[in-house]
């Protein structure tokens, strides 16, 4: 069986390396965004496919058996693409993708939107002094609307953006642990946290910590998940789909 595992998770990681080492050919494939990114084991290729054209012409070319698509919650044009080109040349494809954080015990208190430019909006009559933890990518969304406020931002690699002076930016890759999140929010006297509801463990001190300091939480609901794909939101219930339930123990 050949695999191709559209990746930049943890999940993805953790899948291809379950079948790397039972002898699977799986190739993980990653989009190229991070300077230093997490390398998977086993084969990787990095970089665009081209949009759903590009995509089409490599999975007629490489001839995958299956195709995960374990990219983040957040990441909804390549799994749009991977939604109609698999469909369009008869691949099968399953959806990777980690439960949201909306269970945690104050989710019901969080400030929920559907969009960066509305949490942007929201945010900037909730406090003065946010932590944004929502990405390198959304932060020019945040600028306009936060261009006054003393604004904590943590990212992977630094902006290419402009930042106002009233900016701090963090480089940081989780994970993180809750007494260090409780420093980092009481130090900077963070009166509103802003998130996307990525879940999973490695970012959720955040959510904790906020929660101990009682702070008002802005969280970005996801992308809806394109329509017709199965989908499954752990790496065993993947390989089991896979055919490969002997790999979801743990290792
Ligand atoms: P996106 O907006 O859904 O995709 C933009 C373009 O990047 C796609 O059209 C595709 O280019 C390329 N691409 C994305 N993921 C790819 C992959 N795994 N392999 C090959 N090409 C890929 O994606 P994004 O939100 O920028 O995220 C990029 C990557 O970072 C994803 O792999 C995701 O898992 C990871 N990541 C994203 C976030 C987030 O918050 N969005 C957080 C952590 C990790 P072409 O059209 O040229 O094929």
């Amino acid at each position: 069986m050949r695999v191709l595992v559209l990746g930049g998770t943890g999940e993805a990681r953790d899948l291809a390396a379950r079948m790397h080492h039972a002898g699977v050919a799986v190739t993980s494939s990653l989009a190229g965004r991070v300077a230093r990114p997490r390398l998977p084991v086993g084969d990787v290729r990095v970089g665009g496919f081209g949009g759903v054209s590009g995509l089409r012409e490599h999975l007629g070319t490489a001839r995958w058996d299956a195709v995960v698509d374990a990219t983040h919650p957040f990441a909804a044009r390549i799994s749009a693409h991977a939604a109609l080109a698999c469909r369009a040349e008869g691949v099968p494809l399953l959806r990777l993708a980690r439960p949201g954080w909306s269970d945690h015990p104050r989710a019901g208190d969080w400030h929920w939107v559907d969009t960066h430019a509305e949490a942007a909006t929201l945010t900037a009559t909730l406090g003065r002094r946010p932590f944004l933890s929502t990405g390198r990518q959304s932060l020019g969304t945040f600028l306009a609307p936060l261009r006054e406020h003393a604004v904590l931002a943590r990212v992977v690699d630094p902006p290419h953006l402009e930042l106002p002076a009233t900016w701090e930016v963090r480089q940081a890759r989780g994970p993180y642990a809750v007494p260090a999140e409780l420093e980092l929010l009481a130090g900077h006297g963070t009166d509103v946290l802003v998130t996307k509801d990525s879940g999973g463990d490695l970012t959720r001190p955040k959510l904790d910590a906020a929660a101990l300091l009682d702070l008002p939480v802005v969280v970005v609901r996801r992308p809806p998940a394109p329509a017709g794909v199965v989908t499954v939101d752990d790496v065993p219930g993947a390989l089991a789909w896979l055919g490969r339930s002997d790999l979801g123990v743990s290792r």
